[in-house]
């Protein structure tokens, strides 16, 4: 059964891939919807420069950076591409919470999901992913957010069709694991899809869930 596929591959993954300490936190929601947009296309290490520089400048709120120039939050993200759409993007999701919310993402969070997840996608520049992170990161909220690897991983894996879309793979994952590994499921397909599940070129003979997959050595004879 592909539940037990399932379970078997995600405990596998537990056991051979460390989550990162910081997980047992709850990041402030606003900070990582920050921290998602500058994200967006951009490599982790360029993430969390171009972060750090920004808390130097500023401090993380909707109210600080809705008064912040917008140059000068360009300025401070640059080392992330797309700096000038992503520092419009982080400035008009502040003035949304500030004038909608009160600047406080607090009530929006407490919806329910699917609500909840509306409501962020209301934001200009908030799409599906920037949504699932907040909720499932700074909310609790049970969601899988679908970035390439996840997406890859679980492809690969055969735990969503092929050409599934966003919403597909992200349905078919919540519907495969329980709830409480949402996060685990999240970080380890990542984790794993950039140490094995490659691209280009899995290291299946590598891998340590390929007795579980369907995908295993399709590479070899390429
Ligand atoms: S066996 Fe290959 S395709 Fe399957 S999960 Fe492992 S690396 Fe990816």
């Amino acid at each position: 059964m592909m539940e037990n596929r399932a379970a078997k591959v995600l405990q596998i993954l537990k056991q051979t891939l460390a989550l990162p300490a910081w997980t047992k936190s709850k990041p402030a929601p606003f900070e990582t919807l920050v921290i998602t947009i500058i994200s967006q296309n951009t490599a982790d290490i360029n993430t969390a420069k171009a972060f750090e520089t920004l808390s130097k400048r500023f401090e993380i709120s909707p109210k600080a950076l809705v008064s912040a120039p917008l140059g000068e939050i360009e300025a401070a993200i640059r080392t992330a591409g797309l700096w000038k759409a992503k520092a419009k993007t982080i400035q008009v999701a502040a003035r949304c919470i500030l004038e909608k919310y009160h600047g406080s993402l607090q009530p929006l969070l407490s919806l329910r999901l699917e609500q909840a997840r509306d409501a962020l996608m209301q934001f200009p520049g908030v799409g599906p992913k920037t949504a699932d992170v907040v909720l499932l990161f700074s909310a609790n909220q049970p969601t899988i957010p679908v970035d390439t690897h996840v997406d890859r991983v679980a492809k690969r894996l055969g735990f969503a069709p092929e050409k599934g879309d966003y919403e597909v793979v992200r349905q078919g994952l919540m519907a495969l694991f329980k709830p409480a590994d949402f996060l685990a499921v999240h970080l380890l397909f990542i984790a794993h899809g950039r140490k094995t599940c490659k691209s280009q070129r899995p290291l299946c003979s590598q891998c340590p869930v390929n007795a579980f997959c369907p995908s295993n050595g399709k590479w070899d004879t390429i």
